[in-house]
């Protein structure tokens, strides 16, 4: 374990966090029933659920996509590293615990630019022994920061597996396809990149009325063609793992039973519509329900 993050003083911090708008770390956290939200993050989650009453399940799926990535590139491909930038809130499957579990020298460092993640980044740091955990600190579109930092864990000779999962939808073309390039380049052949990213290919009309909530709260939200995706992974020739680009739901299924949602979260019940999201099965999921494309990438 290490994480020079942490010795960040704790009053500095509360000064970062903002609890009078809405963050995407907090709303997204709210979608998978956790409890590291705010009020107004809350209303941010009920105002998309009343635009899309389903729209818990692209979270729950994009997790588990990340899920069943993270195993098969530790089960499968010997990937024993990760950066995993817009890491989200520590949930009780964070990429370290599951890669760790098949590999227990896996090494993984989190990105994220939320002073909340950052708050409790102390739960993504449990490495057990033979392997490594880092937290940087700092933003996507600070890509020389991040590798600079990220070489003190990782071994830039050895494959990393790149994973950005739903956060390119927060960065505007100009910045994201020149950034991921940048950080692909500077990773070994073998490589890998772990995507996800919301759609309006799939089911337009429930993902732009989510999409009006989030932009009248100040979010950037760019919503990518299947085409714009595969950018992401032909400009930087790198070869995809089948099955493609695909609705998160039908990258490699196992139809696992989901992770429960922190039972702690007891104040969610103050929304319906939020509510639901504790008891969701996300195995109980069709089409209609999903905006978000998934897919692996292998660097020649
Ligand atoms: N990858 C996780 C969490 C997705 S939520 C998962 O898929 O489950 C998106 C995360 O990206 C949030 O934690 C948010 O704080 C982070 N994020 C958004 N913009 C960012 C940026 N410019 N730099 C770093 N992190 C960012």
């Amino acid at each position: 374990m290490s994480g020079d993050a942490l010795s960040q003083d704790p009053a500095e911090l509360r000064r970062r966090i903002d609890t009078t708008k809405a963050h995407p770390a907090r709303v997204y956290d709210v979608f998978l029933g956790g409890k590291d939200n705010y009020p107004v993050d809350r209303d941010a989650a009920a105002a998309a659920l009343a635009a899309n009453p389903r729209g818990y399940l692209d979270v729950r799926h994009n997790r588990d996509f990340l899920r069943r990535a993270v195993n098969r590139l530790t089960q499968e491909d010997g990937i024993r590293q990760f950066l995993d930038i817009g890491t989200g809130l520590p949930t009780a499957e964070n990429v370290h615990q599951i890669a760790q579990r098949t590999a227990p020298d896996a090494r993984v460092v989190y990105v994220d630019n939320d002073p909340v993640v950052l708050a409790h980044a102390r739960a993504l740091l449990t490495s057990g022994p033979e392997g490594r955990t880092d937290y940087i600190d700092a933003d996507f579109k600070d890509p020389a920061h991040i590798l600079e930092q990220a070489a003190k864990t990782l071994d830039f000779d050895q494959p990393v597996a790149l994973c950005l999962v739903a956060i390119l939808h927060f960065v505007e073309d100009e910045e994201a396809y020149p950034i991921v390039r940048g950080l692909l380049d500077a990773l070994p052949s073998g490589s890998r990149l772990v995507l996800s990213h919301l759609t309006e290919d799939l089911n337009p009309e429930n993902i732009r009325a989510v999409q009006r909530t989030y932009t009248e709260r100040g979010f950037t939200f760019v919503l990518r063609s299947r085409a714009e995706v595969e950018r992401f992974f032909t400009e930087n020739s790198l070869e995809l793992a089948e099955p493609g680009v695909v609705p998160a739901h039908h990258w490699r299924a196992d139809n696992a039973a989901p992770v429960p949602a922190q039972p702690e979260a007891a104040y969610l019940a103050t929304l319906d519509a939020i509510e639901k999201v504790r008891y969701a099965d996300i195995n109980d999921v069709t089409d209609a329900d999903i905006n978000v494309y998934a897919a692996v990438g292998k660097k020649a």
